[in-house]
């Protein structure tokens, strides 16, 4: 992985070199650090940043929260939003959701009748159901209960994958769970470039900037083309360059936006 900033005048070339857009996770790259997602906002100076760039090329926010929340906390006009790893967009303006079968349903819904009875014990989880997955944010907790927690979740993350229609993952004091489909963060990022393809006739390069493993998914998908970064080095990820943290990626598109 190389960083960003020492590396500006390789990516510049490839900027100047293509038709570019722009791909955004919001929490920990966007929104800093908040113990209970539902106060995670966007920053006045990122706002005003991506404010300058949306008018000249394609940005799409890619995030695990629902499509409503998403528009709500970003609020910024021409920007185009995928919600729930992939499974609710508004790319044309009319909102689209990829259909879950029936056990899957069942599935989310035996799911959180479970996760509920734990937010019970641990009353300082802030659960959020998002209707196609659920997710529980536990930074809340305290720091000797991290680890019975965590252990609790594995538990449910073995049964879970082993029932094969749900996937769990747990990453930044999060546990998710989605259906378990060919829907994911990459799976997103190259409709968005199919469906900016079909509508300017002409191939985009993508920018993608993210912190999570389900990023992860977007940086493999894109690994060909695109210049993938992540926030926060990774020995094991498949992003080609790194920030190092959350600040950065505003004074990066502070850097994009006056290119
Ligand atoms: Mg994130």
């Amino acid at each position: 992985m190389k960083y960003v900033f020492k590396d500006l005048p390789n990516i510049k070339n490839r900027l100047k070199k293509h038709n570019l857009a722009l791909l955004l996770d919001f929490d920990l790259t966007l929104s800093p650090l908040a113990k209970n997602p539902n106060q995670a906002f966007l920053p006045k100076t990122t706002k005003d940043n991506l404010g300058k760039i949306a008018p000249q090329i394609p940005v799409v926010i890619i995030t695990g929260r629902k499509l409503s929340d998403i528009k709500k906390k970003v609020n910024i006009k021409n920007i185009l939003y995928i919600g729930n790893h992939g499974l609710e967009h508004s790319l044309n303006k009319k909102y689209e959701v990829v259909p879950l079968s029936i056990d899957t349903k069942n599935a989310l819904l035996k799911a959180k009748k479970e996760l509920i009875k734990i937010c019970k014990i641990y009353p300082e989880i802030i659960f959020e159901d998002k209707k196609y997955s659920l997710a529980l944010g536990y930074r809340l907790i305290k720091k000797n209960q991290i680890r019975p927690l965590e252990c609790i979740f594995k538990k449910i993350q073995k049964e879970i994958n082993h029932e094969g229609l749900l996937e769990a993952r747990l990453d930044k004091k999060t546990f998710e769970l989605f259906p378990l489909m060919k829907v994911n963060k990459g799976t997103a990022s190259l409709l968005v470039l199919k469906k900016l393809k079909n509508k300017f006739h002409k191939k985009f390069t993508p920018i993608y900037i993210g912190d999570g493993q389900t990023d992860e998914d977007a940086f493999l998908s894109l690994k060909k083309n695109g210049i993938t970064i992540r926030v926060g080095k990774k020995v094991k990820s498949s992003a080609k360059w790194y920030l190092n943290s959350q600040k950065e990626v505003n004074f990066f598109l502070k850097w994009l936006s006056s290119f």
